[in-house]
């Protein structure tokens, strides 16, 4: 017993020698739900000698967070997985504006924030998803299901599986659909997709995988790196999941395949806004660009940087047309789809 309060206070008196003034450190809030990013936070520290202090949450959990502790945040870094949530908190003024040669010269213009007063940027996309269909390989013809806009055609009745519609990521594609539909069409397609559903909304996009592999559905969406991550699995019933589904990239003969980001941005209330700088301008170097391609299966953002994932290249995923617009028209749709979500009654 002795011996274990002896262990714990070491512990704590290592700890407070840690934490002194003079130690660089940068807090960040992160949405990324990946295992494999322990190897993009602990390269940065080793790079710059700052110490990261992370707090785990989703997206609308770190918003929340960020709303209740206003001034006294202790956030420096926030990083969020989708498109909508980032210009949210832009909207919000939940950000601090960067001016970052670094950054303006990596992050291509469609993956940013639309730049606001002296040329600062709210936000940066720092790796893309593309939001694929799946299909019943033994049910399905490729052909009827190989754009979005067929996910709500009646030819498909009966046969789809999605995520909640109000999931960020499902916002975040019907609000591109909205773009490039307008607002009629995408309307009349979500009601669509309602009266198509093989059952209610549920689970997660590995969930969707999964559940048309078993038979249950014959369709459904889900983000690529959900497919790259079962087509990188040993697992032999991750493999005969696999085995069983078609992959689509949608709309290559239009106006191409929706694709969402991950993002970050400097808190406005940083205690250590530099030091902020520094980690968003680490996760568009090579380094951790590679990371987000060969750890999360995801695509980089910065330019020049190359792709080399097999899972990726297997599912067709190196040469493939993704939509154009610039991904902060996504966030600013977003409100005016949750009120078509709910006349169509997709929740
Ligand atoms: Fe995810």
């Amino acid at each position: 017993m002795t011996k274990r309060l002896l262990t714990l206070s070491l512990v704590t008196l290592l700890g407070t020698g840690l934490a002194s003034a003079q130690e660089q450190v940068v807090n960040i809030y992160s949405a990324r739900h990946y295992p494999s990013d322990a190897a993009l936070y602990s390269q940065f520290t080793q790079n710059t000698g700052i110490r990261i202090q992370r707090v785990d949450a989703d997206d609308a959990g770190i918003l929340a967070r960020l709303r209740a502790e206003g001034a006294a945040s202790p956030a420096d870094v926030i990083l969020l997985v989708d498109a909508a949530r980032l210009w949210r908190g832009e909207e919000e003024g939940l950000f601090q504006p960067v001016k970052s040669a670094t950054l303006d010269a990596a992050i291509p213009a469609q993956f940013r924030s639309q730049p606001g007063a002296n040329g600062a940027t709210a936000w940066f996309g720092f790796s893309t998803r593309a939001r694929l269909i799946v299909y019943d390989k033994i049910k399905v013809k490729k052909e009827d299901v190989d754009t979005y806009e067929e996910l709500g055609d009646t030819k498909n009745k009966g046969r789809l599986c999605l995520r909640s519609g109000s999931h960020p990521y499902n916002l975040s594609l019907f609000g591109a659909v909205l773009e490039h539909l307008g607002e009629q069409k995408t309307e009349a397609w979500l009601k669509g997709m309602v009266d198509n559903m093989a059952r209610p909304p549920k689970g997660g996009d590995t969930d969707q995988i999964r559940a048309v592999a078993s038979g249950e559905c014959a369709v459904a969406v889900t983000n690529s790196y959900y497919l790259a991550r079962l087509m990188r699995s040993s697992k032999p019933e991750d493999q005969a999941v696999v085995e069983r589904i078609g992959v689509v990239f949608p709309n290559q003969a239009s106006w191409g395949t929706h694709v969402n980001i991950a993002g970050g941005a400097v808190a406005r209330h940083a205690k250590h806004p530099a030091n902020a700088v520094k980690f968003l301008e680490y996760l568009a170097s090579a380094q951790a660009q590679e990371h987000f391609a060969n750890g999360n299966n995801e695509w980089p953002v910065a330019r020049g940087v190359q792709l080399d994932n097999p899972a990726l290249k297997a599912m067709g995923g190196t040469n493939f047309k993704s939509e154009t617009i610039p991904i902060s028209v996504v966030g600013k749709n977003s409100v005016k789809v949750q009120q078509m979500l709910d006349r169509a009654g997709l929740r």
